[in-house]
């Protein structure tokens, strides 16, 4: 079953602990590179203007525009839960997959190698919940399987993002 996330926009509070936890799970990280970041996003034209904050990180899509694109297949995508994963061994940092992607999610540290969001792995392979959730006092954000997750946007009206590249969002 694919995997996602779910962002209640009726809960967020825009409080960064989400990203925060993020960048503290990954303390490998350059300073510059931000696996989960909270854009603002502005809606409506001037004067009647409004600003919505947005969690976001790699939505580990259904049709990944970085997997497509990428010449050395260093971006995969799992088949037991749909994870978009990214070999450094492989990747040439050739930056088309950030070029590709409608969300500029792709990262690029010292390095030179793509980089980004994989779920925290390493704390699903251990039962845990990703550090971002974990860390969301307002219980805004969720992952996990994307019929969990319809069930509990179906409840507040939320939808699934649509762009053409299948994101695994709810919002
Ligand atoms: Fe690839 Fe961007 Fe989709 Fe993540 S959000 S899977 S980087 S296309
Ligand atoms: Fe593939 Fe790396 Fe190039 Fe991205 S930068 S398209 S991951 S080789």
């Amino acid at each position: 079953m694919q995997k996602g996330f779910y962002l209640d926009l009726t809960r967020c509070t825009s409080c960064y602990s989400c990203m925060v936890a993020c960048k503290a799970h990954h303390p490998s990280l350059d300073e510059t590179v931000y696996w989960r970041r909270v854009i603002t996003l502005e809606k409506g034209t001037y004067p009647v203007v409004r600003l919505t904050n947005l969690s976001l990180s790699c939505m580990h899509c259904g049709t990944p525009a970085c997997k497509i694109v990428c010449p050395t297949k260093a971006i995969s995508k799992r088949a037991e839960d749909g994870l978009v994963l990214v070999n450094p061994d492989l990747c040439i940092g050739c930056k088309m997959c950030l070029m590709a992607c409608p969300f500029g999610v792709p990262q690029f540290g010292k390095n030179g190698k793509m980089q980004k969001c994989d779920l925290c792995l390493d704390r699903l392979e251990t039962g845990l919940t990703p550090a971002c959730m974990n860390a969301c006092p307002a219980k805004a954000l969720h992952a996990g399987p994307m019929d969990e997750l319809s069930s509990l946007a179906n409840r507040k009206a939320a939808n699934r993002l649509i762009r053409t590249t299948d994101p695994s969002f709810f919002v």
